[in-house]
């Protein structure tokens, strides 16, 4: 089976969007059964319970984990309040605990993600399993690492799966703590519009500030779901105390959040007129973009007979110059026109650089 012709079906069994929330790490019974049940009794709309029971740390002699213990109060949590249960599964022996204990969900965390033999030693221990396993991104950006990962598990017959967008790692400061990249997200999506994509705010966050704001985005992506880390007392988390919330906090947020319809809604017709438009808009564009790469040919082969180099600094800061302020002048962003502009002319110096060969 392809990725391409993959259609997961795990996601109809639950409500839109599907809210995942718990602490980050299983710390105690007592902690794990009171934010289950702050959760139950705030009224916010989850069904999935998550706790994380190995913990990858960037720093040893931490604390990495209650370890299977925890697999027992994820039980009860989901004896005692009805919550389908997920955690993190970083080796064969977490998947095979994990699987013992009926975790309902596992998912692969951002670390693992980027190693392909972890990758490949979790496939093969969950091979023709039926659970549904969802794949953090790796921790750097990088599509092809991500969407391997899925083939990996695809490759061991594992087919209900998801991915989960938690970011990415830099070393330069800026608000998040892993910067969101929607444009991979989409990118994913538009490569596997039948994978579900969950959003992980927490994670991008670092902080319960930002938390409303990155879901409210993802939602206005389209996305399936949510992850967020909740806790009965998050000051005194023992990891991740600064990014997670109280189970009263969660349900306001998603009281608040705005869901995004997928369907048209009754507007179809005027939207479809527009896209005709748009189409049409497109079909010229392309015209024109022919037109002036064949304009580049001629002038290619004008360098090429009398020894002219292909790449001229001059000619592109009058193209950078023109096209920016024609932007301004129709009210369009600068930073946009030009991005488009350079991928222009990276396409005219390519066809001449061809040409010279
Ligand atoms: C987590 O979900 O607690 C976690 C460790 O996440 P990530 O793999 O995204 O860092
Ligand atoms: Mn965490």
């Amino acid at each position: 089976m392809k990725l391409e012709e993959l259609k997961p079906t795990w996601i109809e069994q639950y409500k839109k969007p599907m809210i995942i929330a718990g602490p980050c790490s299983a710390e105690s019974e007592t902690q794990m059964l009171e934010t289950a049940k702050g959760i139950k009794l705030s009224g916010a709309e989850v069904s999935v319970f998550r706790a994380g029971i190995w913990k990858p740390r960037t720093k040893p002699n931490g604390f990495e984990g209650v370890g299977e213990i925890g697999l027992k109060w994820l039980r009860k949590v989901k004896e005692e309040y009805g919550f389908r249960t997920a955690t993190e599964v970083a080796n064969a022996h977490h998947v095979l605990a994990a699987l013992e204990a009926d975790v309902d969900i596992l998912w692969i965390g951002a670390r693992s993600t980027a190693n392909p033999f972890t990758v490949q030693e979790i496939a093969m221990a969950l091979r023709d399993t039926t659970k549904t396993v969802l794949v953090k991104n790796p921790v750097n950006p990088d599509l092809g690492l991500w969407v391997g990962a899925l083939e990996r598990l695809v490759g061991q017959n594992v087919t209900q799966l998801g991915v989960i967008h938690r970011g990415f790692s830099s070393y330069q400061k800026s608000k998040y703590r892993n910067n969101p990249n929607w444009q991979i997200a989409l990118d994913f999506i538009r490569q596997y519009p039948h994978i579900p994509v969950l959003n992980d705010p927490s994670h991008i966050c670092g902080n319960r500030t930002g938390l409303a704001e990155v879901s409210q985005e993802a939602m206005n992506c389209g996305f399936a779901g949510l992850m967020i880390e909740t806790h009965c007392s998050p000051d005194d988390a023992w990891t991740d105390a600064e990014q997670q919330i109280t189970p009263d906090r969660l349900a306001e947020m998603i009281a608040h959040l705005k869901i995004r319809n997928l369907d048209l809604c009754g507007y179809d017709e005027e939207i479809n007129r527009r896209r005709t438009q748009i189409s049409d808009l497109d079909f010229q564009l392309i015209e024109l973009l022919s037109q002036r790469m064949k304009l580049s040919e001629k002038i290619g082969s004008l360098k090429k007979e009398n020894n002219i180099a292909v790449f001229q600094p001059d000619r592109w800061k009058t193209i950078a110059e023109y096209s920016t302020m024609k932007a301004e002048e129709s009210g369009m962003s600068r930073e946009f026109i030009e991005k488009v502009f350079r991928a222009i002319h990276e396409e005219s110096v390519e066809i001449q650089n061809r040409l010279m060969h």
